[in-house]
């Protein structure tokens, strides 16, 4: 097929020309000067996108192995945890977690809502001995597209007087939306490189709190190549306990040059831009949003239900053969039901538009009940974005 290809899967997320250059070069010694500056250079770069003054740790590793860390560098086997049930990436990290020998106590969702805190403080509460070691929740549900709001799990855990350690996965959300792990007193970050970071996949992170840290001091998992102190005592000196990688990481440098030259906050709004105009689309084609919650809407990506008896994998499959693009399957409980558009990373408004151009054909192709006009209502949501100044500029 002729043309780029679509990517509007959430996350891995394409690539910028600009990174992918970065990227093409020379391997360089890991234990040398130029080196050393590299690693100064991007550790010091990830405390303004994860909020934070505290140490990011990088790992050459996809976002499973961050989760992983996580736990291995706090907690112990027979370690009680709350964990709440975004969706299927809070699913997978309850499951990876009791392969630990954690005890998870997995508060039920319905897969279209964000962390209930009422819930959480409630278990909290009720804890008297302060069995609860962890409350381990899913930033952006990346399975359903549910943006939970952290600030209301730190509330929660204060208002029980709780000594649990908050651990935030924001593997979909970081660069994409605000992440404050200083400001919103997260104990552990977990995050990646693939989604708003725009990178290749392959690096993964953990930011972690003071406290976070003691508990490392203390705890009883064993662990050797996810270990944090060993890391922190080599980054101290912009280097590494093993070899980085290093290609990554001059990908990285590049990504955190991006971001800042937009601005966090103008790279931010323009995700929230993005996708109000794919839900003005999926309500113009009178489908259904997943998420429920308007409150916990995803900047990143769009669930969108499909119509009773038609099959969203056949959907995807319709637009990938006549429009060469690609949409996020159903997961885990809603596979074949659901299809996600990612609106992330380095997306911008004719990409959406391109993008939701060729769902609404595709609804067409694929014989699913739709009403015309989603692209229509997409545009006109773009057009209604445009500042004042930028509309006279339009029309001038
Ligand atoms: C992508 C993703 C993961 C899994 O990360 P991998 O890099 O595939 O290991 C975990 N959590 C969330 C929220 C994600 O979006």
């Amino acid at each position: 097929m002729s043309g780029p290809h679509f990517l509007q899967i959430p996350g891995p997320s394409p690539v910028p020309e600009r990174i992918l250059r970065a990227i093409d070069q020379q391997v360089i010694d890991h234990r040398g000067p130029t080196f050393q500056k590299l690693g100064h250079e991007v550790l010091d770069g990830l405390h303004a996108v994860f909020g934070t003054k505290q140490p990011v740790i990088v790992y050459p590793a996809s976002g499973t192995g961050a989760w992983e860390a996580a736990i291995v560098n706090t907690l112990s086997p027979g370690d009680k945890v709350v964990m709440a049930e975004t969706g299927q990436f809070a699913t997978l990290w309850q499951k990876l977690a009791t392969r630990f020998g954690i005890e998870v106590d997995f508060i039920p969702g319905d897969w279209r809502h964000g962390v209930d805190a009422a819930q959480i403080e409630a278990k909290l509460a009720a804890d008297k001995t302060g069995a609860i070691k962890a409350v381990m929740v899913v930033h952006n549900e990346t399975s359903t597209g549910a943006l939970s709001d952290i600030a209301s799990v730190r509330k929660a855990i204060d208002k029980a007087g709780h000594g649990a350690l908050l651990m935030v996965d924001t593997i979909s959300s970081l660069g994409s939306a605000p992440v404050k792990h200083d400001e919103w007193g997260v104990d552990v970050t977990v995050s990646g490189s693939q989604k708003g970071l725009m990178l290749p996949p392959g690096l993964s992170f953990n930011a972690v709190s003071q406290k976070a840290l003691a508990a490392s001091k203390t705890n009883k998992m064993p662990r050797s190549y996810w270990d944090w102190n060993e890391m922190i005592s080599f980054n101290g000196k912009g280097f590494f306990p093993y070899t980085p990688a290093t290609n990554l990481l001059y990908g990285l440098k590049e990504a955190l040059a991006m971001l800042n030259e937009e601005g966090l906050e103008n790279v931010f709004a323009r995700h929230r831009r993005l996708a109000e105009a794919c839900r003005a689309a999926v309500k113009g084609w009178g489908l259904e949003i997943l998420c429920q919650d308007p409150k916990v809407y995803s900047p990143i990506l769009t669930g969108i239900v499909m119509p009773q008896g038609h099959d969203a994998d056949n959907f995807r499959k319709v637009a990938l053969e006549n429009f060469n693009i690609s949409y996020g399957a159903g997961l885990g409980k809603v596979a074949g039901k659901v299809f996600r558009i990612g609106h992330l990373g380095d997306c911008n408004e004719a990409i959406l538009m391109g993008a939701l151009a060729a769902t609404e054909m595709s609804l067409e192709l694929a014989n699913v009940p739709h009403k015309k006009g989603g692209v229509d209502a997409a545009m006109a949501s773009l057009l209604a974005a445009k500042s004042g100044a930028e509309k006279v500029r339009l029309s001038a």
